[in-house]
């Protein structure tokens, strides 16, 4: 099973309560400009608005864990990204030291992934769907 409607829009919920912004979920191969390949999944501004485009055809635990991480993305590195309005990856707006920037990013988002799926399993859900609709619901701050 792969994603569907129904969990995209609980990711499209849960994002807005992890992040704090308006996050558009796309299912569609995702491009990374810096990586100049296809990858798993991408975080980008566009707008002003977060979008987090995701491989669909990949098992649905797999895109779920894909999804937090580019969430963590979204919430930590906001004010990195670039707006390009364009689909194609996490842009960064420094230039100096972008590959030990890229690491740092990449360990604190799958850091913050690891702790929102731990949380939500802490409260005794275990399917991708239980978990989104309680992270949507419930995690502690809510909207910032
Ligand atoms: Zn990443």
């Amino acid at each position: 099973m792969g994603a569907n409607f129904y969990i995209r829009a609980l990711m499209e919920a849960a994002a807005k309560r992890l992040t704090g912004r308006h996050v558009e979920i796309l299912y569609q191969t995702p491009y990374s400009q810096r990586l100049g390949r296809a990858v798993n999944g991408t975080a980008q501004k566009s707008g002003g608005r977060g979008i987090i485009t995701l491989e669909p055809d990949r098992p649905l635990v797999d895109i779920y864990k894909t999804f937090l991480h580019e969430a963590a993305h979204l919430a930590a590195d906001w004010d990195r990204f670039e707006d390009s309005g364009q689909p194609g990856g996490v842009t960064v707006k420094v230039t100096y030291a972008v590959n030990q920037l890229h690491t740092s990013m990449e360990t604190r988002a799958e850091s913050q992934a690891h702790e929102w799926d731990a949380w939500a399993t802490s409260r005794q859900k275990t399917t991708v769907g239980e978990k989104l609709l309680e992270l949507a619901a419930c995690y502690p701050g809510g909207v910032r």
